[in-house]
């Protein structure tokens, strides 16, 4: 099923506003599998809402507008699309009472533009609206293109996603298919080289489908199955998981849209009861607070250090000056001693350290994203890796965050 979103409202069109509700929309609809092909803006202006109506439904099979459900005249979402399906429109009785109750209750009087927000296209399943009195709309076309209508401020809008459109949709569930999806994270890897080494699979792979996204740093792979229950859309979804961890398993760190790194990380640690501190430069701190955003981060982080400029490093972690001096601030030897003295002074079983080049200028006649991190773990030899990051200071300092966590998953 192919759809097009189309964000009606002038204050969209002229950049005063982004079009947040449509993003949010088109990422619902990719977790059940609804792939969405156009997205289109246009102004609160009846005559160039139908034009744009009239494509979207000539090359889609879902059109869901988004705006124009308010009270007032430059609403028209709503008029405009029961015309153009030749439907009229009927006061939801549910919506009605929401609205007569709270004039009620506050003893305002209707005008008749607060009972136009009741109203909906006859033969349309109502979306209702949680944070509103706007009632949403569900017409499902057999011949033509199916129609959703959307509030517009954000919190009805994402609101009525989620818990009204979305579940219809899956009840509809174009011939009793459900669509099930599967995030799999994958850190060390870049989008390209994933996307090469699984290049065949994504290619001819229609059910489940594979979508490559890059994020900072780690890239992440949704896999989409449409299938009669939740069971076999599962077996479906594991086949293809399987094929890519044969592929690129040692790049995979874990499933979920929200689990991020520094939460598989934390809790790896948690279960291992291995205690972790940090000595940072260049990322001032980053790590720490990264891993300090995780719920029970205290049961394995004391705390660390953050030594930006080299006499911190001296004073708080007694780096001799000496290494400094001889070896670099940005270099092996001064990576090994901030992991070893953190380690040391904070009794952990694990210290990660950071010293590079954040940037924009070279250090040392190092470029910027030259940088060393270091790990002590436990009673190995403590050890450091060489990185070159690009793309600017701050996404050195997170990609160097990032790195130093994959040196401590396991
Ligand atoms: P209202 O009852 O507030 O008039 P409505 O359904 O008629 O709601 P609009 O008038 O189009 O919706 O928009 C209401 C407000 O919601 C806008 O001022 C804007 O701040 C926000 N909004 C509208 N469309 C979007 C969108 N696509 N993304 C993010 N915010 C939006
Ligand atoms: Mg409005």
């Amino acid at each position: 099923m192919n759809a097009e979103i189309v964000a009606v409202g002038t204050e969209l069109l002229l950049g005063q506003i982004a079009n947040t509700n449509g993003a949010y929309l088109a990422q619902k609809l990719a977790e059940i599998g609804v792939n969405v092909y156009y997205q289109t803006v246009v102004g609160d202006n009846p005559k160039r809402l139908e034009g744009v109506l009239k494509v979207a439904e000539s090359r889609s099979d879902l059109v869901l507008t988004i705006g124009g459900l308010g009270p007032t005249e430059d609403d028209l979402t709503k008029q405009i699309v029961a015309r153009h399906l030749g439907e009229p429109l009927v006061t939801d009785q549910a919506a009605k009472t929401k609205i007569d109750e709270y004039a009620a209750r506050t003893g305002k009087n209707l005008t008749p533009n607060n009972a136009k927000q009741a109203l909906k296209i006859q033969h349309a399943i109502s979306l209702t609206n949680h944070n509103g009195f706007a009632v949403g709309d569900l017409y499902l076309n057999q011949q033509g293109a199916s129609y959703v209508l959307l509030p517009g401020p954000p919190a009805e809008c994402l609101m009525m996603i989620d818990r009204e459109l979305i579940p219809q949709l899956k009840k509809q569930g174009h011939q009793n298919h459900v669509f099930s999806s599967r995030v799999m994270r994958f850190i060390g890897i870049g989008e390209s080289k994933l996307v090469d080494d699984l290049s065949d699979l994504i290619d001819h792979q229609t059910n489940p489908t594979i979508a490559p996204y890059a994020k900072m740093a780690e890239v992440t792979l949704r896999v989409t199955a449409s299938a009669v229950d939740e069971d076999h859309a599962e077996t479906l979804i594991q086949g293809v998981v399987n094929q890519i961890l044969a592929r690129d398993g040692q790049y995979f760190y874990g499933y979920g849209d929200d689990n991020s790194l520094a939460d598989v990380v934390v809790n790896q640690l948690i279960e291992r009861q291995l205690s972790v501190t940090a000595a940072e430069s260049l990322t001032a701190g980053e790590f720490q607070s990264t891993i300090g955003n995780v719920p029970g981060v205290s049961a394995v982080f004391p705390g660390g250090f953050v030594t930006y400029a080299n006499q911190a490093k001296h004073h708080l972690l007694s780096i001799p000056q000496t290494v400094i001096d001889n070896q670099g601030v940005v270099s092996e030897a001064t990576a090994i001693w901030m992991a070893k003295q953190a380690k040391a002074k904070m009794k952990t079983d694990i210290a990660v350290s950071f010293t590079g080049v954040a940037g924009p200028d070279e250090l040392e006649g190092q470029p910027a994203g030259t940088v060393w991190i270091g790990i002590a773990y436990r009673d190995e030899e403590p050890k450091a890796y060489l990185y070159h990051f690009t793309n600017g200071r701050q996404q050195v300092r997170a990609r160097s965050v990032m790195a130093g966590l994959d040196l401590i998953r396991q």
